[in-house]
């Protein structure tokens, strides 16, 4: 196990195998495999569906196929259940975490949730997540947990990317339809080939099938994330991942997470403002590896042709003073007006001046990019 941060999803069929209520059937063994994980030193992050259907024969429906509201309705005491169950098969505490669509698009309730995480981690708390389905309706959700897994991994700097299900791995085709379908275990690039390979899923309680699962593995194969699609229902699989062994499919990334970080940061990312720094404070991030402390700025602008100043979450160019060059570029902790206010102050003031303290830095090193120019 290469790994230090991993996300493990788990689908429904391993949470409800009946599809009504939970069971530890399957649960047992993979909670074994994050305690051995945590024993091991790595830092591990659950993503985990069933809700509706851990809620199911809680609420009265009448019907095999209930409405939006009804099943909204079996989400919300269904995450009780499903969280319980859980509880139940560790001795460090779980933590609930509900997100929607929104709050990954939303800079600051994105930069919350990464944070969050963070300190849970520290202590020892296993975080749990799911899609908030009782207030999401359907255009505002992500939709399905493997691409919310894949996001989750991105937004925590994890390092690996694990989707349990209840086939092996990724076959050429359907398995469940077709007795001749062979396994691929290791694949080095997601193109429509592959997407082709991908049936949907007869389980009535699932809602992505294997398309959703390979949207998952580009997204975080993207950000530099090993991913691997195993069958969390076949006990032996743990023992192989906890020996270093491939047990289904890898989908291998084509660079490690800091690299791939770094080029987002560096391509993807427009810069909304910037910040002019002394000598001291450029030479501190060149050449130290530095996060930016408030001390070290000398001015704070927002672009012109950009409506407003910049906000919490975006990205902004580093200027050297004495060169007007932009050195580095980063995810600002702080907006245009509250960092005017703290610019050339020491960390341990912003906290008098502003009336609170999101972040001791400016810009975290982890989001940030030295330019070679
Ligand atoms: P989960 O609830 O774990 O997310 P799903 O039921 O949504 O799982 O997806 C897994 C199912 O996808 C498998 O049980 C299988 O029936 C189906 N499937 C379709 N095409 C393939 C394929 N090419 N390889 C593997 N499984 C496939």
């Amino acid at each position: 196990m290469k790994f230090n941060r991993v996300v493990i999803k788990v689908g429904s069929a391993l949470i409800a195998p009946d599809n009504n209520g939970c069971t530890g059937e399957h649960i047992l063994a993979i909670a074994s495999f994050i305690t051995e994980c945590k024993k091991a030193g790595k830092e591990v992050i659950l993503v985990s569906s069933g809700s509706v259907a851990a809620g199911r024969q809680l609420i009265q429906h009448g019907s095999s196929a209930p409405s939006i509201r009804t099943k909204q309705a079996m989400s919300s005491v269904g995450q009780m259940q499903m969280m319980a169950n859980w509880q139940r098969f560790f001795d460090v505490p779980c933590s609930q975490i509900l997100i929607t669509h929104s709050d990954l698009k939303n800079r600051r309730r994105y930069i919350n949730i990464k944070e969050t995480i963070d300190i849970l981690l520290e202590n020892n708390i296993i975080p749990i997540v799911n899609e908030n389905d009782t207030v999401v309706t359907k255009e505002l959700k992500v939709g399905d947990n493997d691409n919310l897994a894949a996001l989750v991994a991105g937004l925590s700097g994890a390092d690996c990317l694990i989707i349990l299900s209840d086939i092996d791995g990724l076959y050429d085709k359907n398995p469940k339809t077709n007795s001749d379908a062979i396994m691929l275990p290791e694949i080095k690039e997601i193109t429509p080939e592959i997407y082709a390979m991908a049936g949907t899923t007869n389980n009535p309680i699932a809602t992505g099938g294997m398309k959703t699962k390979i949207q998952a593995a580009e997204k975080a194969i993207g950000n530099g994330i090993e991913t691997y699609i195993i069958n969390g229902s076949d006990n032996t699989v743990f023992d192989k991942l906890l020996n270093g062994e491939n047990p289904g499919t890898r989908f291998a990334p084509n660079s490690d997470p800091a690299t791939a970080r770094k080029h987002w940061l560096e391509h993807t990312l427009k810069s909304n403002g910037h910040v002019i720094l002394d000598k001291g404070a450029i030479n501190a991030l060149v050449n130290e590896g530095a996060s930016l402390l408030p001390s070290g700025i000398k001015s704070v602008s927002g672009i012109q042709s950009v409506t407003g100043k910049f906000s919490t979450g975006d990205t902004i160019n580093i200027i050297d003073f004495e060169t007007k060059k932009i050195i580095a570029k980063g995810i600002c902790q702080y907006g245009y007006r509250d960092l005017s206010r703290i610019k050339g102050k020491n960390s341990d003031q912003i906290h008098n001046i502003l009336g609170f303290c999101t972040s001791d830095v400016v810009i975290h090193r982890n989001d940030m990019v030295i330019l070679s120019n």
